[in-house]
């Protein structure tokens, strides 16, 4: 579920800010306490308050809280920046970032039309998702998009399913095995894309399954995941596994064409390309957390936090040096 801030402030058509934010998930809220601490006029835009941290649970590697709702740390990141006088505008797609006068316009749904001197792209990408009955009624409820963070939270559990054949499925497969009784690692192929090292350690559990041409066709449960349909694509059987999760890790889809609209250049997968201080092939636009090409195979909220404040403080240099800096209260 995200979180939604009960009044959505108003913004002033045309109204100036020094740094525009698109997105709300950690690395976006990063990026604002971050350039609110420069004492930036800042503003992030965006659909949900939370980004991916609203598809789990719990967290309990975020330093600083053993175990925190992931809620409760959303809503910690969202206060942090609101108490630093950062407007939050959620339920705003972002539908262009254009340069007008030494400045940067933002259009957005709802009749966002504001000006910048920069803008932060933090809009994160989205775990791919099945499609399949009962992927959605049971998300957070055993249905997880993340072994690395997740896995922990099945310790003693009976049985999981992971779905996928790249890095990640192979990844989280082993690591789950650590956790749980017995994983089936379903993939619809015969091959695995994974590197090699990564399947090589899969087949050496005992406890890992392999259901290779096979495909999930239903989640099953009550309260929770309790059982997964896979067919297999060759034979035509259908097996119901019990099993108290699955774990999707089918890739991720970067937000392609909103790159490409505003004409941010990409690497080979669709992610923003980004130098070590989040610039962008545009000056006076950075971007930071899912949505960029640096560590694609360790996507993790510290990391996107990361990354949030390095684009902010480049931001903050980025005014200084074009002479747009004007600090809160000396306007
Ligand atoms: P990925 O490499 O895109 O692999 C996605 C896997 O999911 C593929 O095996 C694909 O099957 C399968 N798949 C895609 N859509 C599907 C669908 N609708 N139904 C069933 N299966 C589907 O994604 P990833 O594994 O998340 O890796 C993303 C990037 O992060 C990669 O560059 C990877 O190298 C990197 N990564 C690295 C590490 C590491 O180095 N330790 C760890 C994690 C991720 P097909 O094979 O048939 O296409």
């Amino acid at each position: 579920m995200s979180l939604r801030i009960a009044s959505r402030p108003k913004l002033e058509k045309g109204g100036r800010f020094d740094v525009v934010i698109v997105g709300g998930g950690p690395a976006g809220l990063s990026a604002a306490v971050y350039a609110s601490r420069f004492l930036l006029k800042t503003v992030v835009l965006t659909v949900d308050v939370g980004g991916q941290l609203n598809l789990t649970n719990w967290v309990d590697d975020y330093p600083g809280f053993s175990r925190i709702s992931a809620s409760e740390l959303v809503a910690r990141f969202r206060d942090h920046a609101q108490s630093f006088g950062v407007t939050i505008v959620p339920g705003v797609e972002v539908k262009s970032v254009m340069r007008e006068n030494g400045l940067f316009r933002v259009l957005g749904t709802g009749g966002v039309d504001v000006y910048s001197g920069s803008v932060i792209i933090a809009v994160g990408a989205m775990r791919r998702k099945l499609g399949v009955p009962g992927e959605e009624e049971f998300q957070g409820r055993g249905v997880s998009y993340c072994s690395i963070c997740d896995a922990p939270l099945f310790k003693g559990r009976n049985a999981v399913v992971v779905v996928g054949g790249g890095d990640s499925a192979l990844e989280g497969a082993a690591l789950l095995s650590s956790y749980v009784g017995r994983v089936y690692l379903v993939h619809r192929r015969g091959e695995f894309r994974a590197k090699p090292v990564l399947v090589k350690e899969v087949l050496a559990r005992d406890n890992v399954e392999l259901l290779l041409n096979s495909v999930v066709t239903e989640i099953l449960g009550e309260d929770s995941v309790k059982a997964v349909k896979v067919l297999n694509k060759v034979t035509g059987e259908t097996r119901i596994l019990e099993v108290d999760g699955i774990f999707i890790e089918i890739g991720f889809e970067p937000a392609r064409e909103f790159f490409k609209s505003i004409g941010l250049e990409v690497d080979e997968y669709g992610y923003v390309k980004v130098d070590e201080w989040m610039r962008t092939n545009i000056p006076g636009v950075f971007a930071a957390g899912d949505a960029i090409n640096m560590w694609r195979g360790f996507r993790q909220i510290v990391t996107a936090a990361a990354t949030g404040a390095v684009a902010a403080y480049s931001a903050y240099q980025y005014l200084i040096e074009k002479g747009l800096y004007r600090p809160a209260g000396f306007k």
